[in-house]
C-alpha cells in the first residue's frame, strides 16, 4: 500500500467510524442472527487466490460488521461485564499497531514499555495501592487473575516449584475461594495441575460476600490435619451481583496465617477511585496481588487486563527464564523493564497505549465522574424495578442491579412458582436479548433465575434507565401468556 493510498483509505475508514459511532443510540443492540445467515453473508469464499482493492475490502468489512454485530457501545447495553469503549482507544490501537512496538523486551519497545509502565503506575494510584508494586498488561481479567495465582504459587511453596512442580511438595496447596468466585479459578486451579478439588469452598453470607469466620475455621481445620493452605482468593465486585468481600478480614487472616492474599478487582477494583466507598474497598491495598481489567471499568477497547503485585520481585521470580538467544541486559548499563520476564507472554502488543491516552484525556476526575454515574444508574433502575408492580427486586450492589418479572397472582417463595418464575425469566432473557431493545444477562443465585443489569457504560442516560422496566413488563407479560397457552 502506499502512502498516499493508506492516507485516503484511511481518512474514508474514520469516516464511516464516526457515522457509526453517532447513529448507535438509533440502532439495534443486535440483530439477533443465526450463524447461518452470518456464514451465508460470507459465502463460502475459498482462501482469496490474488487480492483485491484496498478501498472495496475495507468498505464491505466496516459493513459486514456494522450490519451483523452486537454493540456494546449501545446506551442500551447492560449485559456481563463488558464496557463501552472509549473512541480514544481506537485511536490509540491504531497508533499502536502503527509503530507495532513488541512490548517484551524494552531494547524493542523504549518508548512503549516506558509508557505502559506509567500507566501500571496511575492504575496502581489510583485505586489507592502501593504506586511502585510491580505489574503487566494481559489480555484481561481471566489471564490477570491466572498470573495472580502462578505469583502465589511461586512464591508461597516451601520448595522449588519451579524446577520440580507440584510433586515437589508433599501434597498440593489449597485454594479458599467461594461460589461467587469467577470460574477462572477453576481453570487456574486444573490447568495449573492442581486439579479442583484443591479449591476450598468458603461459605457466603445473604449478599453474596465470604463469610470471614468460615474462612478461618476451614484453614484452621486443614491445617490441623497437616494440609497446605496458601492462598486466599478475595473478589472485589463480583460477576453476578457486584458484591464485595470483607477484604479487610481477609487480608487480617492471610496475615495470620501466612497466606498469599489475592484480590479479583476484574470489575470492580476501580470503584475505589471513589472516596465514598472506601469503607467497602479498606484492605484492598494488603492484597500481595490485584487483577484488574481497564477493559471494563476504564472503558478500553478489548482486550486490555492487567494484574498488580505488590512485590514485583516475585511477579519477576515468577516468570524469568534466561534463553541464551535474548542479550537484553548488558553488564553495567541501567537496568530495563523486560516484560516478557515478568509474565507467561514473549512478544506483546501495546496494550497500555489506550489506558494511558484514556487517563491523560480524563484524569482521575473524569473517572469518578463515570463510575459514580454508573452506580447511580444502578441504582436508580433498582429503585424503578421496586416501584414496578410486576418487577421483583433481587439485589443491588456496585453498578449491577438484579430482578425479575413476576406476573400478578405469582407467589413468589412458593415451590410451584419458583419453578414457573425461573422457567419465565430464563424464556424472556431470551426475549430481551434478541429483541435489540435492551441487552441483558442473568445471575443465578440460591437457584432463582434474575434478569441482571450491569452498567459499565458511558453513553447510558437516565431515559434509557428509565425505559427498562416497561420494556421488560411488557415482554413478560408475551411470554408468561404464551407459557400458560402451551401448558394448558
Ligand atoms: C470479567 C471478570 C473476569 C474475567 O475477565 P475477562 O476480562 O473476561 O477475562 C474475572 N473476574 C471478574 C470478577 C470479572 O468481573
Amino acid at each position: 500500500m502506499t502512502p498516499a493510498e493508506f492516507r485516503s483509505v484511511g481518512h474514508d475508514l474514520v469516516d464511516r467510524v464516526s457515522e457509526f459511532l453517532d447513529s448507535l443510540p438509533d440502532m439495534p443492540v443486535t440483530r439477533g442472527e443465526k450463524p447461518s445467515q452470518l456464514q451465508r453473508q460470507l459465502k463460502s469464499r475459498k482462501l482469496p487466490k490474488s487480492g483485491s482493492p484496498t478501498q472495496a475490502i475495507i468498505k464491505e468489512a466496516a459493513e459486514l460488521l456494522f450490519d451483523h454485530s452486537l454493540f456494546n457501545g449501545h446506551p442500551r447495553f447492560w449485559g456481563y461485564i463488558t464496557s463501552s469503549a472509549a473512541p480514544i482507544g481506537a485511536l490509540g490501537d491504531f497508533l499502536a499497531s502503527s509503530v507495532n512496538p513488541n512490548v517484551g523486551a524494552w531494547d524493542l519497545s523504549p518508548m512503549a514499555t516506558e509508557i505502559e509502565k506509567q500507566t501500571l503506575g496511575w492504575i496502581a494510584e489510583m485505586i489507592r495501592y502501593p504506586p511502585h508494586s510491580g505489574g503487566i498488561f494481559v489480555s484481561g481479567g481471566n489471564m490477570a487473575n491466572l498470573v495472580g495465582f502462578w505469583v502465589a504459587r511461586t512464591s508461597k511453596a516451601k520448595w522449588d516449584v519451579k524446577k520440580r512442580g507440584l510433586q515437589g511438595g508433599r501434597e498440593t496447596p489449597l485454594i479458599y475461594g467461594t461460589k461467587e468466585t469467577h470460574a477462572w479459578l477453576l481453570k487456574a486451579a486444573d490447568l495449573s495441575g492442581f486439579g479442583t478439588d484443591a479449591i476450598r469452598w468458603v461459605r457466603l453470607d445473604k449478599k453474596s460476600r465470604m463469610v470471614a469466620s468460615d474462612l478461618e475455621k476451614k484453614i484452621r481445620n486443614d491445617i490441623r490435619r497437616g494440609r497446605l493452605p496458601f492462598m486466599v482468593v478475595g473478589t472485589a465486585g463480583s460477576v453476578q451481583t457486584g458484591a464485595v468481600d470483607p477484604l479487610s478480614e481477609q487480608a487480617e487472616i492471610c496475615k495470620k496465617y501466612g497466606l498469599w492474599f489475592h484480590v479479583d478487582g476484574a470489575y470492580g477494583a476501580f470503584g475505589a477511585v471513589l472516596p465514598e466507598l472506601a469503607g467497602a474497598y479498606a484492605g484492598m491495598s494488603r492484597a500481595d496481588s490485584i487483577a484488574l481489567d481497564p477493559h471494563k471499568w476504564l472503558y478500553a477497547p478489548l482486550e486490555a487486563g492487567c494484574i498488580l503485585v505488590k512485590n514485583d520481585k516475585l511477579l519477576h521470580m515468577t516468570f524469568s527464564q534466561h534463553p541464551a538467544y535474548y542479550r537484553f541486559s548488558r553488564a553495567g548499563e541501567e537496568e530495563p523493564t523486560n516484560y516478557y520476564e515478568f509474565g507467561p507472554q514473549n512478544s506483546r502488543g501495546f496494550r497500555a497505549l489506550k489506558v494511558w491516552l484514556a487517563f491523560r484525556q480524563v484524569g482521575r476526575s473524569g473517572y469518578e465522574r463515570m463510575i459514580r454515574k454508573d452506580i447511580a444508574l444502578a441504582r436508580r433502575l433498582f429503585e424503578k424495578v421496586g416501584k414496578t408492580r410486576e418487577l421483583q427486586q433481587l439485589s443491588q450492589s456496585l453498578s449491577i442491579a438484579t430482578f425479575r418479572f413476576v406476573p400478578h397472582g405469582m407467589e413468589p417463595g412458593t415451590k410451584k412458582d419458583e419453578t414457573y418464575l425461573n422457567k419465565l425469566n430464563e424464556e424472556l432473557l431470551t426475549r430481551l436479548q434478541r429483541s435489540g431493545e435492551v441487552y441483558l444477562s442473568n445471575a443465578v443465585t440460591n437457584g432463582t433465575f434474575a434478569l441482571r443489569a450491569c452498567i459499565v457504560n458511558f453513553r447510558t442516560t437516565t431515559k434509557d434507565i428509565d425505559a427498562l422496566p416497561q420494556i421488560v413488563v411488557r415482554h413478560g407479560r408475551v411470554v408468561d401468556s404464551e407459557m400458560r397457552k402451551k401448558t394448558r
